[in-house]
């Protein structure tokens, strides 16, 4: 017997997750400089990250042989300040895909089940399954989370429902009044709600869900965010979690004592108060997002309406999306396949700076034959 073959038959049949390509990997690949390359594959902050982070971190260079605090007692205080909730009810996380990582370990395991959509974010799956977790995977309307489908598949085993709002890689976005009314169905049962709001800060102040509010009507809701996205962090990785405290209690205690670095920790706290920078992140956002708009109407693709900081594009109608993916890498853009996620015929694109998405839309027009 191999080795491999004494890990539970689950952790084997896991897919790994396939993340977006590094730009010193095709460069090398392509023989191209790296400058040349444009990536809009992982949904990255274009703008780089805060001046205040930048700083904050430098300041905390000098403490980087000491562990770091393993509560998080700095950025934990000021996200409850900002919150307007209790430090008890806050979960930190290496990115928020530990969080939800945290929250598998913590509700999932051989003889449970968790239900998220098609099409949904694929850490999802991945989380439920090396839990020992059955994942139930309900169908899509218009490619979003049909709730009323979702609520249909809970059985009795379930303990996790996974919900992006808006989700990656479609961008969609749930109407508020029927996530609500999901909401209320699902606080009668026997398991937890996780609400991921990775891409909150890029949506209109009027169109966000009250969440916040929401986890004081809903007990069993885990609401999560990060500093990847808006924020500008992805490389440090830091996010949150924030439920009611027994149920942030219980994550902690999953949670090694130090899963998020001293770097982290500075950079996110200063980060959460520089509204200016955020605010340039979703005007530079919107802005883009109109580029893309236009620039697919001019080139006759279709496209799903997208409220986070990137877009699913059709290039391949009724085909695969492949062959475009790779005529793009050669040209030294790189975006996202999202064959994995039952769209063989779109490419997810991240935003990027107007002259990162003109040299997209300039090599897909090119590729199309419609330059
Ligand atoms: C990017 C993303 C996250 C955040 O990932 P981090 O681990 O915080 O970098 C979480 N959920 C969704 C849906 C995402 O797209």
């Amino acid at each position: 017997m191999s080795t491999a073959q004494l890990s539970p038959h689950y952790i084997r049949a896991i897919a790994p997750y396939q993340p977006g390509k590094p730009i010193a990997e095709l460069a090398r690949e392509m023989g191209l400089n790296e400058a040349d390359i444009v990536k809009l594959a992982s949904n990255e902050n274009p703008l780089g990250l805060s001046p205040m982070a930048k700083a904050a971190m430098e300041t905390a260079l000098g403490d980087l042989a000491l562990y770091p605090d393993g509560n998080g007692y700095v950025l934990k205080s000021a996200l409850a300040a900002k919150l307007g909730v209790d430090l008890e009810q806050l979960v930190l996380g290496n990115g928020s895909n530990d969080v939800l990582d945290l929250v598998a370990r913590a509700f999932l395991a051989p003889g449970t089940s968790a239900v998220y959509s098609r099409h949904a974010f694929a850490v999802y799956p991945l989380a439920t399954q090396a839990a020992g977790a059955i994942g139930i995977e309900a169908p899509a309307r218009d490619f979003g989370h049909d709730l009323e489908a979702m609520l249909a598949r809970v059985q009795p085993h379930t303990r996790v429902v996974w919900i992006a709002n808006p989700n990656n890689p479609t961008g969609t976005l749930l109407d508020n009044a029927e996530l609500e009314r999901a909401l209320e169905a699902l606080a009668v049962r026997s398991l937890v709600v996780v609400l991921d709001e990775a891409y909150v800060e890029y949506m209109d102040p009027r169109q966000r869900a009250p969440a916040l509010d929401w986890l004081k009507r809903f007990p069993n809701l885990i609401l999560t965010r990060t500093f990847s996205k808006a924020y500008g962090l992805a490389g440090l990785r830091v996010g949150y979690g924030v439920c009611r405290t027994e149920v942030a209690d219980l994550l902690n205690r999953v949670r090694q004592p130090f899963n998020v670095n001293s770097l982290a920790l500075a950079a996110a706290a200063a980060a959460l108060d520089d509204g200016d920078f955020l605010a340039r992140s979703k005007a530079l956002n919107d802005a883009g997002m109109a580029q893309y708009e236009a620039g697919f109407r001019r080139l006759g693709l279709d496209w799903i309406p997208s409220a986070g900081n990137f877009v699913a594009v059709r290039v391949a109608p009724g085909g695969d999306a492949t062959p475009v993916f790779q005529a793009l890498l050669r040209q030294g853009v790189i975006v996202r396949p999202v064959g994995n996620y039952g769209m063989a015929e779109y490419l997810r694109v991240s935003i990027g700076l107007p002259e990162q998405n003109e040299r997209c839309l300039a090599a897909l027009a090119a590729i199309l034959g419609k330059a």
